[in-house]
């Protein structure tokens, strides 16, 4: 039989999907979070593990291929390792994997690991105690590095996600980068992006060609090529364990690489990480509509994909975005006590 693949208006193939679980989290990033706090949805809204497994069945055969879980914080999830073993039985997913604060990851590895977890990355901005604290309202620094080097012995393929941001983690970066040079996971720096309501800021915002400058001036990297990421420009440390990725979402916007769309933990199909858009399947789900309206709500979503960003190569228009007068942010104020 001919497969059906997802195909957007810009003939990009979508492959991936990302689902969040929740949007509760037992952590407050500053860059994560808008500073009135998230208005979650009620728990009861969330999607159930057989709709979930449902949903992603369909999109399957329809060519999706990796899904990652994600949140608010998917391990809150009192039924995560039961989605990841039901998810991993669905034909078609070959990578399966979870993006955590890893507060709560050691708890979670080998129920994870024997469900057919793939894959898993942890976010960890600072490894300093103080500084974590400041960042994410957590005192966990060392139990979330100690879960990424215990999933590392679990024999799980790990990858750090660490939010560049200038003049609050910056002097850490460098130690970051000899994580992966000590140890066999792949250290990858984001831009900080405006996903944060008002707390997007300027004055935080680092480019990654910075970051990358940084780390060529202290390692020899060797790029990978032709390797499956669609957002990270990866190398290898020569002489090192491990690998350092860089993600430019705003000055090198991968758009036109993109091969994603993201479900909301309440069910509703969003093309972009940055459109408001959004296609609701979760009451069909939830009615135990036919099969067909569904798909056709996902191929609906994928063809309202825009082509790129709105920010693409200029960070700074996040500003005006936000309609922030220069030295009135939130988020100094926040991260300042
Ligand atoms: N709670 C989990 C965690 O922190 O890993 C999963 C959800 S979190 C939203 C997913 C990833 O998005 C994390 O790696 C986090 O660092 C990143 N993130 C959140 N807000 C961001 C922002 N404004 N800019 C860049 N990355 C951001
Ligand atoms: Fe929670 Fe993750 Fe957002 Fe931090 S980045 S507040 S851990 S959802």
């Amino acid at each position: 039989m001919k497969q059906d693949f997802l195909i957007d208006s810009f003939g990009r193939r979508i492959s991936y999907l990302r689902i969040s679980l929740t949007e509760a989290c037992n952590f407050k990033c500053v860059y994560c979070l808008p500073s009135g706090g998230i208005l979650s949805s009620p728990s009861g809204r969330y999607l159930k593990l057989d709709e979930i497994a449902r949903f992603v069945a369909l999109a399957a055969g329809l060519g999706i291929e990796k899904v990652r879980l994600t949140g608010g914080e998917p391990l809150l999830r009192p039924d995560i390792v039961e989605i990841v073993r039901a998810l991993k039985q669905i034909d078609g997913i070959r990578d399966l994997s979870i993006t955590t604060n890893g507060s709560r990851l050691e708890l979670f590895l080998k129920p994870l690991r024997e469900a057919g977890l793939d894959r898993i990355n942890i976010s960890l901005d600072s490894i300093d105690p103080e500084r974590f604290r400041r960042i994410t309202g957590s005192r966990n620094s060392g139990a979330v590095l100690g879960a990424a080097l215990s999933a590392l012995r679990a024999g799980f393929p790990v990858k750090i996600n660490a939010v560049a941001l200038r003049g609050l983690n910056e002097d850490e970066l460098l130690g970051m980068g000899r994580l992966a040079e000590g140890n066999a996971l792949e250290v990858r720096f984001l831009e900080f992006m405006p996903l944060c309501g008002e707390n997007w800021s300027p004055e935080y915002f680092l480019p990654i060609s910075e970051v990358r400058a940084l780390m060529d001036r202290h390692f020899d990297l060797v790029e990978e090529v032709g390797g499956e990421d669609d957002t990270a420009r990866v190398f290898r440390i020569r002489g090192g364990a491990g690998k350092i990725g860089f993600i430019a979402s705003l000055t090198e916007s991968f758009c036109d690489r993109c091969s994603r769309v993201r479900m909301t933990a309440d069910g509703k199909i969003r093309p972009c990480l940055f459109s408001e858009e959004e296609y609701a399947v979760g009451h069909l789900l939830r009615a135990g509509a036919p099969d067909e309206e569904i798909r056709a709500a996902l191929r609906l979503a994928v063809k309202m994909k825009p082509k790129g960003n709105e920010f693409r190569g200029n960070p700074y228009r996040a500003d005006s975005r936000f309609g922030v007068a220069a030295g009135e942010y939130p988020l100094i104020h926040k991260v300042g006590g």
